[in-house]
């Protein structure tokens, strides 16, 4: 159905955002929303919010003060427009919001979004609707599915979430808080949506969740299932030709995944797996569950079962009590495993988390040298890592059409951009790319004729 209403919605933070906010659209669709990319001239703005750290926080208010102006605008020409706040924001902060930003009619958490439609009803005749309950009925069983038309908009990849919330309570962490306890989709509702998206022409699926794999979902057969068998049942999706999951903990690197990434093809040989930091001591400190040893231990086990795998991480630095020994660790520990690349963060108090309590906090012009540090380190890793793919042969997802006529845009297994001169009739399509240069953030590449060769990425490549 056609809407006579626009929405438009506006995402931060993780990739779990960007997946509830197609979600949320694909909801609204039926109530007569279509989506718009353009802002201005939209009925009702959604804003998606992240609240891990206080920047992304800080984000959100200054975007609701400009939409407090666009609102004013509209209403000056008789159109009314609703605001809402989504995520995580909205659940840390509830009514909150409503003392700190005028012009907001709607606050709903993650767990409410398929109330979406009534909560926007009430909103329309004039309540100011705050939800940020913990439902008990299952979203997944009530948030309507994309259309096929919303699928192919989106492109030849998508987002799956398979997994939500988190138990684990690192002590810097608001996840727990935002996002609730750790919950896992069934087995079945989760084939069903990635054999749509497949018949809709999507090749490539990242399965998400805060804590992805402790996934353990209810199968078929009634019983709980590991990340590693779901994605065993989700390579056999006809259609389907990759398969990527984020974000893991690593105290949950179970057999059944690691075997995954040794006797399925479709998995791609690349594992994000963020440590934190390389002094145990600070994991200690961070409740991480595991020792720099454990983790190097999972790294050596993942590489045994696939030798060409390539890592990324994430780190924190300037944790409460960090001293320079523990952030030297942390740099020790990115050349020990030779990461592809890594996310890096200055460590950010975040309210009713225990560690924003320690008493040691780490000023910032110590937090900022040490974040320059490893930001030096993990580019070297990742400069070393782009440069060992030139001359290598990949299979290349071709995803969209480049800047440049001619030019399209594929994605190597190592998620890395590769721009390639090809027909657009390519997209969608899986060929062999042989790489003949690197750029800041991505590579370039040549159509091949030859066969792909799997061959363990260089010990010195950062991968
Ligand atoms: N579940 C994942 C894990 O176990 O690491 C990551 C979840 S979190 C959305 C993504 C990253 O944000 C974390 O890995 C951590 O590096 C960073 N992060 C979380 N809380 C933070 C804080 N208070 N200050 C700085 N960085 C933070
Ligand atoms: Fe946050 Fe990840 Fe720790 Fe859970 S495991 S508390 S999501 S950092």
């Amino acid at each position: 159905m056609s809407g006579s209403r626009k929405v438009h919605i506006k995402s931060f933070g993780c990739q779990m955002n960007v997946y509830d906010s197609h979600r949320m659209a694909d909801t609204l669709a039926p109530e007569g929303f279509d989506e718009t990319a353009a802002i201005e001239g939209a009925d009702l703005v959604i804003l998606n919010t992240c609240h891990i750290r206080e920047k992304a926080a800080d984000k959100v208010y200054s975007e609701l003060g400009r939409l407090r102006v666009l609102k004013d605008e509209a209403a000056s020409e008789g159109r009314r427009v609703l605001v809402a706040v989504a995520g995580c924001v909205a659940q840390a902060e509830g009514k909150e919001i409503i003392h700190r930003a005028k012009g907001v009619d709607l606050v709903v958490g993650p767990q409410s979004y398929h109330r979406l439609p009534d909560l926007i009803a009430r909103a329309e005749l004039g309540e100011t609707v705050i939800d940020t309950e913990f439902p008990a009925e299952d979203k997944f069983d009530v948030l309507k599915a994309p259309s096929r038309q919303a699928i192919r908009a989106r492109g030849v990849t998508a987002f799956v979430t398979v997994q939500e919330g988190c138990d684990k309570f690192c002590t810097f962490c608001v996840v727990p808080y935002t996002r609730g306890a750790e919950s896992s989709r069934p087995v079945a509702g989760i084939i069903a949506e990635v054999e749509r998206l497949a018949d809709a022409g999507v090749r490539e699926v990242t399965l998400i969740g805060q804590n992805v794999n402790a996934y353990h979902g209810e199968g078929p057969d009634g019983r709980p299932w590991t990340l590693g068998r779901l994605l065993h049942r989700l390579a056999e999706v006809p259609g389907i030709a990759r398969l990527r999951y984020t974000t893991s903990h690593p105290g949950d690197m179970e057999e059944s995944l690691i075997a995954a990434h040794r006797d399925l093809p479709a998995l791609m040989p690349f594992l994000h797996l963020p440590v934190q930091s390389g002094s145990d001591r600070m994991l200690a400190a961070m409740n991480r569950r595991h020792t720099r040893a454990d983790y190097l231990a999972i790294i050596a086990r993942v590489r045994d079962a696939r030798p060409d795998i390539a890592f990324t991480s994430d780190f924190i630095v300037g944790f409460p009590g960090e001293a320079e020994d523990d952030f030297r660790a942390t740099l020790s520990l990115v050349d020990e495993v030779g990461y592809a690349s890594a996310f890096t963060f200055k460590y950010s108090a975040r309210p009713g988390t225990p560690a924003a309590e320690l008493a040691e906090q780490v000023p910032d012009e110590v937090k900022s040298e040490r974040l320059q540090r490893l930001q030096g380190a993990v580019d070297r890793h990742y400069a070393a890592f782009r440069a060992s793919c030139v001359g290598r042969t990949f299979e290349v997802l071709f995803e969209r059409a480049g800047r440049h006529p001619g030019q399209v845009v594929g994605r190597s297994p190592y998620l890395l951009p590769v721009q390639v001169a090809a027909p657009a009739s390519m997209i969608g399509e899986i060929a062999a790319v042989k790489i003949t240069g690197v750029g800041p953030n991505s590579l370039f590449g040549a159509l091949a004729n030859e066969r792909v060769r799997a061959g363990p990425v260089p010990a010195d490549a950062g991968g």
